[in-house]
């Protein structure tokens, strides 16, 4: 599968999706069966682990379509982040990278005011601060922050990976469209 039609693909589910028509694919145990066997992922997703934003549900994939990474702030700052990637890429073969930002993200939001935060979770902070601070003075501090970071974190996963196709998109919590944002 060429990047073109893995975000396709992508596109047509969370149209499939945003329009309470989703179809389900790849749940039936054909599927499962032939997956035991093997997964054969086509892209990965890098995605914030807010419980609304599941990448298999808004985009309307199913069993082995999806290699999912989930951190709050959907950032790839630490290693750990960065290796599951890698093996999307590397190792599965993914076509295609999406980093997805959510309106109204829990962590871009702490970043606003890190004092706030407390704890391990004062970890998840830092690669988003850059974005939180171009973002002050903006009409939507938030909406401009969570672009901006996605815009960042496309930025640092194409530098890692450069032969690779890195998209940047953003999830609205309202409608369930998902907007890419770079190419
Ligand atoms: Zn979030």
């Amino acid at each position: 599968m060429t990047p073109d039609e893995a975000l396709q693909r992508l596109l047509d589910g969370n149209r499939r999706f945003v329009s309470d028509a989703p179809e389900g694919p790849h749940r039936d145990p054909d599927r499962r069966m032939q997956q035991a066997e093997g997964q054969t992922p086509y892209a990965v997703v890098l995605g914030c682990a807010d419980s609304r934003v599941a990448p298999e549900i808004v985009f309307d994939q199913g069993i082995g379509d999806l290699f999912t990474v989930r951190v709050a702030g959907n950032t790839a700052a630490d290693d750990i982040t960065i290796a599951n990637v890698e093996f999307g890429v590397r190792v599965l073969g993914c076509a295609l990278v999406v980093v997805l930002g959510h309106e109204q993200c829990g962590a871009v939001k702490a970043a606003l005011e890190p004092d706030s935060v407390s704890g391990a979770m004062a970890s998840l902070l830092p690669p988003i601060l850059p974005a939180v601070e171009a973002a002050r003075g903006e009409d939507d501090v938030v909406a401009a922050a969570v672009r901006g970071n996605v815009r960042n974190q496309v930025a640092a996963l194409r530098q890692t990976f450069a032969d690779v196709n890195v998209l940047g998109a953003v999830y609205d919590l309202h409608t369930g469209q998902v907007d890419v944002l770079t190419r």
